[in-house]
């Protein structure tokens, strides 16, 4: 579904046009969750609209050109599928009481925690979690 999804181009209405987006303002975002809302499953629409966004737009905007690279036009390709993993345990509502933490590590950052009821993070393939 994601990927029939990237070559109409829906996963990237808003996205900027060098990562593979169209360029196009929020209404047409709108327009696209309106038609989903008809879908009579809420876990597809669910699916779709962590990806475009949820897991998304703020890679979009704070992204370094190769993370952007690397996660967000396959993302928009449909060829990876995103995820947000912010709810925890003992952290639903209340994400000030978060207790996972990242630690920075010469060149990378050492993850700790517990995340619950992430949608898309379950994909067998093709996954990417940020
Ligand atoms: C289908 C589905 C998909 C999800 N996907 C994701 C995902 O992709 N990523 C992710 O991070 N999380 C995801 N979640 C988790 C979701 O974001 C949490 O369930 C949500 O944040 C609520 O947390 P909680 O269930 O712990 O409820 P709680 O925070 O325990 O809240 C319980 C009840 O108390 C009320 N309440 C809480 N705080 C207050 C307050 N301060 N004032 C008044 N009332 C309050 C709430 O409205 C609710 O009725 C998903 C959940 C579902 C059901």
């Amino acid at each position: 579904m994601f990927k029939r999804l990237g070559q109409l181009g829906l996963l990237g209405l808003t996205k900027p046009e060098a990562c593979g987006g169209a360029g196009l303002d929020y209404s047409y975002s709108l327009a696209m969750s309106e038609a989903l809302g008809h879908i009579e499953c809420g876990g597809v629409p669910m699916a779709i609209g962590v990806q475009t966004d949820m897991a998304t737009p703020a890679l979009a905007r704070f992204g370094s050109d190769e993370l952007k690279r690397e996660f967000l036009a396959p993302a928009i390709a449909g060829d990876m599928v995103a995820c947000i993993g912010v709810s925890e345990p003992g952290a639903g509502s209340d994400v000030a009481a978060i207790k996972s933490r990242a630690r920075k590590d010469g060149g990378d950052y050492v993850i700790s925690g517990q995340k619950m009821w992430i949608t898309n993070s379950l994909r067998p393939t093709g996954c990417a979690c940020w």
